[in-house]
């Protein structure tokens, strides 16, 4: 008898690294809700989109950025910035509630030689843990994959749409 056996399925989502999509900007493609796009959106304001990283560096990790597109953070606009300082921290709440993470890094990169790959201005908010994986657990078949953004999409988007001050826009 054959037995079907079903390896490691991350999501229903197929994603895979390196595949991106043909659009010029792939945050301005989540704005305009780009057919071509594979959106984690999580919450959107007037000004700024929050959503889940494709690609997360570690659970609960989320992109905050803004719907208007540019690309230097010195062109933020004094109100986008109050807006991104108020999602920020809302979502630290949030994260600190679902995850308990024991730290976080929060930034931007900026430019080629910072790591960044999408222009469009975006920060980072990576949950930190203590029992991290590293490199050398992954290559010796460890854990591999402990949160999936399309299964926690759900609960991040309720949180965030009754904890921010910020009416959300459609
Ligand atoms: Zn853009």
């Amino acid at each position: 008898m054959l037995v079907r056996r079903n390896l490691f399925i991350p999501s229903k989502v197929r994603y895979v690294r390196g595949d991106k999509p043909d659009v010029p900007c792939i945050l301005c493609g989540i704005v305009e809700r780009s057919e071509l796009v594979q959106s984690l959106e999580i919450f959107r304001s007037p000004l700024f989109c929050v959503s889940a990283n494709l690609y997360p560096y570690s659970p609960g990790h989320l992109l905050l950025f803004p719907i208007r597109h540019f690309e230097d953070v010195r062109d933020m606009s004094e109100a986008e910035a109050a807006e991104l300082f108020h999602l920020q921290n809302v979502a630290l709440e949030i994260l600190d509630h679902l995850y308990s993470p024991g730290g976080y890094n929060i930034g931007y990169n900026l430019g080629r030689c910072g790591g960044n790959s999408i222009a469009h201005l975006h920060l980072h908010i990576v949950p930190r843990f203590r029992n991290e994986l590293g490199f050398a657990d992954i290559i010796g078949n460890g854990r591999i994959i402990v949160d999936d953004p399309v299964v926690s999409l759900p609960r991040l988007r309720e949180l965030f749409a009754s904890q921010t001050r910020v009416p959300a826009s459609s």
